[in-house]
């Protein structure tokens, strides 16, 4: 079932299989399975001296497991991988396994809240610190550096802004200093962004937005070269964040469509960003492939597609914002992104909610901010819904 290397990204995503039972599935079945069984002593005994490699237990691998970080691999362009319970699971674990206590990070001051509540107030728990640039001044990295450091992390685009970072740039400066350079590529997918190819040392997702896409499971993965994967596989198998074999059922049969969803999604926000510039209840927006993007150059030098994700600006701050949310018909409130479904948040009440005020300015999350993740319903109805809910405020 092993498909050539030089086959295309969507062909990739659609054929890659690495499992089939006696019965010759043309769809991989589901292994609901939490052990194997060895034909004998000896075999057990090669497989837990890790000489032999074979399923054993579902913490370690499972063959839907395995079939998802395969496909992930592939797309990513990456050597190997491990599939997570969540997002938050897989960055947690990718720094456990990597640091140690006294270890520094350096990351962009504009990442996901949870993320940043990691770095900032848990890890320092464990003598973990970081140090968080600006994202619009990359030359600053370099004097955060001390012999201590060993990750730098970004996000591209950012949560919620939409802000870019030159992630070619970010892979030489960490790369001069010895630096593991880490990327969440949640926003983008491997169908907009392959941070590999741009340098990157590992590359991160929640899998639960758009690699579902349609908001049914929470999953997460890391993605890298052997020799850092090897050491994050030994760390999280024992650890337990473990993807269960359903979730990795559904994400792997989720790929299959990645590329046409990311396609259509990316085509109806960079229409719903055209309609909101010209909007007069709204004040700028955020758009990587919008030419008014203070990264345009970058975005297209970067990306394939801008994406789904949009960041606008209300006149009239909070009230306005909630005004805006509570008039809204169709589009979703929820806290997920990445679906078949449009859904708008008001980052600086939720997603970010926990982070202090000087933070959210640090991540650019003003209090009249919305972020839209756009999905794949018809363009005039997503366009109607927030037409009507600007109007209102
Ligand atoms: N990274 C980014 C950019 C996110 O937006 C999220 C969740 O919204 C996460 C990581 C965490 O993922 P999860 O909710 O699957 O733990």
């Amino acid at each position: 079932m092993n498909i050539p290397e030089n086959f295309k990204f969507e062909t990739q995503a659609v054929r890659t299989q690495t499992e089939r039972t006696q019965f010759q599935e043309h769809s991989t079945p589901l292994f609901l399975t939490s052990s194997f069984v060895f034909d004998d002593s000896e075999e057990m005994a090669e497989v837990f001296a890790d000489k032999l490699q074979k399923h054993s237990y579902s913490r370690y691998t499972n063959p839907n497991v395995s079939e998802f970080i395969e496909k992930m691999v592939k797309l990513e362009c990456a050597e190997a991988g491990y599939a997570y319970a969540s997002g938050m699971g897989a960055i947690f674990s990718t720094m456990m396994a990597l640091l140690n206590s006294g270890n520094e990070i350096i990351s962009c001051s504009s990442i996901y809240g949870a993320t940043h509540v990691l770095f900032s107030a848990t890890l320092p728990r464990w003598g973990i610190t970081t140090k968080f640039f600006d994202i619009h001044y990359p030359e600053t990295i370099e004097k955060l550096i001390t012999p201590n450091t060993k990750i730098l992390y970004a996000e591209s685009p950012t949560n919620p802004a939409c802000d870019l970072i030159d992630l070619r740039l970010l892979a030489e400066i960490a790369h001069r200093h010895n630096l593991i350079f880490i990327v969440d590529n949640c926003f983008a997918t491997p169908y907009v962004q392959q941070p590999m190819l741009l340098g990157a040392d590992i590359s991160l997702h929640s899998a639960t937005k758009l690699i579902d896409g349609q908001g049914r499971v929470l999953g997460g993965v890391a993605v890298g070269n052997q020799e850092l994967m090897d050491k994050i596989y030994l760390f999280s198998r024992g650890v337990g964040a473990t993807l269960s074999p359903f979730n990795a059922w559904i994400l792997s049969k989720s790929l299959e469509t990645l590329a046409i969803r990311v396609e259509r999604a990316s085509e109806n926000a960079l229409k719903l960003a055209e309609f909101l510039e010209k909007n007069k209840n709204v004040l700028s927006v955020k758009y990587p492939f919008l030419p008014s993007h203070p990264q345009y150059e970058l975005a297209k030098k970067q990306m394939k597609t801008g994406g789904n994700m949009v960041a606008f600006e209300v006149k009239g701050g909070r009230e306005a914002g909630k005004k805006f949310l509570n008039t809204l018909k169709m589009c979703s409130l929820t806290s997920n992104l990445g679906d078949t479904r449009t859904i708008i948040v008001h980052p600086a009440s939720t997603t970010h909610s926990k982070l202090s005020a000087e933070a959210l300015a640090e991540g650019f999350i003003t209090e009249g901010m919305i972020r839209v993740s756009v999905g794949i319903e018809h363009i005039s109805d997503i366009i109607n819904d927030i037409e009507q809910a600007l109007a209102a405020i």
